[in-house]
């Protein structure tokens, strides 16, 4: 089943679910994600939808963002750039 590449749930098509495709509307997703110690990415299920002026402070990574309309964000530089965290069930975290 393929998933939606930016909120990760399943989806028909290999593409962002139709709830995505909206938010990707109103900006760059910016999607809370977690490292583990082999280095592999986690999502922690909170995401964040950014306005496209707001996504524009690292300006190697922008053209790429404003492609996919997503970013994966690890948890410390989100907090760094203060971006809101959505209530979310500690253990969907997965093992931190
Ligand atoms: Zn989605």
């Amino acid at each position: 089943m393929p998933t939606c590449y930016a909120c990760g749930i399943e989806t028909e098509f290999d593409d962002p679910c139709v709830e995505c495709n909206e938010l990707m509307n109103e900006g760059v997703i910016f999607v809370r994600v977690h490292f583990d110690k082999e280095g592999e990415m986690h999502r922690t299920g909170q995401m964040a939808v950014v306005e496209y002026e707001e996504a524009i402070d690292n300006p190697d990574k922008v053209n790429q963002i404003l492609k996919d309309r997503v970013a994966y964000i690890p948890i410390d530089t989100w907090d760094m750039l203060g971006l809101p965290v959505p209530h979310l069930d500690q253990e969907s975290i997965g093992g931190v």
